[in-house]
C-alpha cells in the first residue's frame, strides 16, 4: 500500500480528485490535465576502501531500514551532478573528502519513505578519500565499521540495490 496510485488521491496542481492512474508509471487530472510521472530518483553510493582492502559501511540512524549497514550516499539533489552528490554525501555524512571517484555500475531500488514508494536508480562509486584521520559519523548515520568484503553477512545490507552494488566493486578493488 506504499505504490504511488495508493497513496495519492488528488491533483498536485488544482486538488481536483480526478486525478486517474494510466496502470503504469503516470497520473492524469482530467479536471485541469495535468500530467504527472513516476520517474526514477537518482541516489549515489560510495565505496570507499581502506589500506588493507576492507570496505567502508555505516549504519543506518533512520528508517526506512534503521540498524542495517549501508554504504554510504543518498539522494542526488536538484540540478546536481552524481559526481558532486557523492562528494557533498561523503562530506556530510563522514567528514571525508573524495579526490577521486570512478563510476561502477548502477542498480534499481525502491526505497519506502513516509510509507510511499520512492524507486531510485542507485549509481554506485569506487572512491578514493584524501585520508582518513578526521572522519566522524554525522547527518544520518550512526557509526561505520571496515569490513573485508569475503565477511560482509549481506542479510545486514540495508537493500538488494547497495549488495549488488558491493559485489559489483569486488572486480574492481
Ligand atoms: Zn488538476
Amino acid at each position: 500500500m506504499t505504490q504511488p496510485q495508493d497513496v495519492i488521491k488528488y491533483c498536485p496542481k488544482c486538488g481536483s480528485p480526478h486525478f486517474i492512474f494510466d496502470g503504469s508509471k503516470s497520473f492524469k487530472c482530467h479536471s485541469c490535465q495535468f500530467h504527472f510521472f513516476i520517474n526514477s530518483a537518482c541516489a549515489v553510493a560510495a565505496v570507499i576502501v581502506n589500506s588493507k582492502g576492507e570496505i567502508l559501511l555505516t549504519r543506518r540512524a533512520f528508517d526506512p531500514e534503521k540498524g542495517k549497514l549501508d554504504l554510504p550516499g543518498g539522494f542526488v539533489d536538484p540540478m546536481e551532478s552524481a559526481e558532486e552528490s557523492v562528494k557533498r554525501e561523503i562530506k556530510e555524512e563522514l567528514n571525508l573528502d573524495v579526490i577521486h571517484l570512478k563510476y561502477i555500475c548502477s542498480f534499481p531500488n525502491e526505497y519506502i519513505f513516509s510509507a510511499f514508494s520512492v524507486f531510485t536508480t542507485d549509481l554506485g562509486y569506487l572512491c578514493e578519500v584524501e585520508s582518513f584521520e578526521n572522519m566522524h559519523a554525522k547527518d544520518d548515520i550512526s557509526g561505520f565499521e571496515f569490513i573485508d568484503p569475503a565477511k560482509i553477512d549481506y542479510r545486514e545490507i540495508s537493500s538488494e540495490s547497495i549488495s549488488n552494488i558491493i559485489k559489483a566493486s569486488e572486480k574492481l578493488i
